[in-house]
């Protein structure tokens, strides 16, 4: 495992909050969560991603390092990922996508989760817009693991996307409402939604997208 932190407990009493890290959030009116748990410097441009994905329709969360420093500094694995605001956000939510970062300058994504269905269902739309997508059913990128932060949604099955070094780069520099994954991403959640009549919740008040931060990090 290698994280500095074995939990969020853990590196909240050692960091600084806003200055070496930082979580935002944006409630809304929808039982689908895109989160982003490693973002900012750990792996850069899964904030942004995350962010896309969600726009103005699903609920989104971050956490990221502020700081450059070894990715295992601000590293929560995804199985020991516990801190409470992403906690209570999608636990009420029937679908959660967990966007993360790879290394390596080829341009794929690794699909993984409990979810199987919609797994597959992104893993394919991906490789339709001609990018390597492969469905990870074992190994690290599996995320089968039951206490893996994507899969303690309200049904206990989530999905995650492993992108690489290369894609994420690519999609930085592109417009994001255009980028394939973001398309990809979405259809195959329009799709989940209709399929599972998802009711929408309540809006909560939200706060304005703060300036600093889910920016380009540069390592
Ligand atoms: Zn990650």
């Amino acid at each position: 495992m290698g994280d500095r932190y074995c939990d969020f407990a853990e590196l909240e009493k050692a960091e600084r909050e806003g200055t070496h890290f930082r979580r935002f959030s944006k409630r809304r009116a929808s039982n689908i969560a895109i989160i982003a748990p490693h973002g900012g410097t750990i792996e850069p441009g899964t904030s942004e991603i995350a962010l896309a994905i969600a726009e103005d329709d699903f609920q989104f969360y971050c956490f990221e390092g502020l700081v450059d420093a070894k990715h295992e500094r601000f590293h929560i694995t995804s199985t020991r990922f516990d801190e409470p605001q992403c906690l209570a956000l999608i636990k009420p939510c029937d679908v959660v996508i967990a966007v993360h970062g790879l290394e390596g300058s080829s341009k794929k994504v690794d699909v993984g989760g409990m979810d199987i269905w919609l797994r597959d269902q992104i893993s394919r739309k991906i490789g339709e817009a001609g990018f390597g997508s492969q469905t990870m059913s074992t190994g690290n990128h599996a995320a089968t693991n039951r206490r893996n932060i994507c899969n303690l949604g309200k049904m206990g099955r989530g999905v995650q996307l492993e992108i690489t070094r290369g894609l994420r780069d690519a999609f930085l520099v592109s417009d994001p409402k255009r980028s394939w994954v973001i398309s990809a991403a979405c259809d195959s959640v329009g799709v989940a939604k209709h399929r599972r009549r998802i009711p929408c919740g309540p809006i909560s008040p939200e706060p304005s997208m703060p300036a600093k931060g889910c920016g380009i990090q540069a390592i």
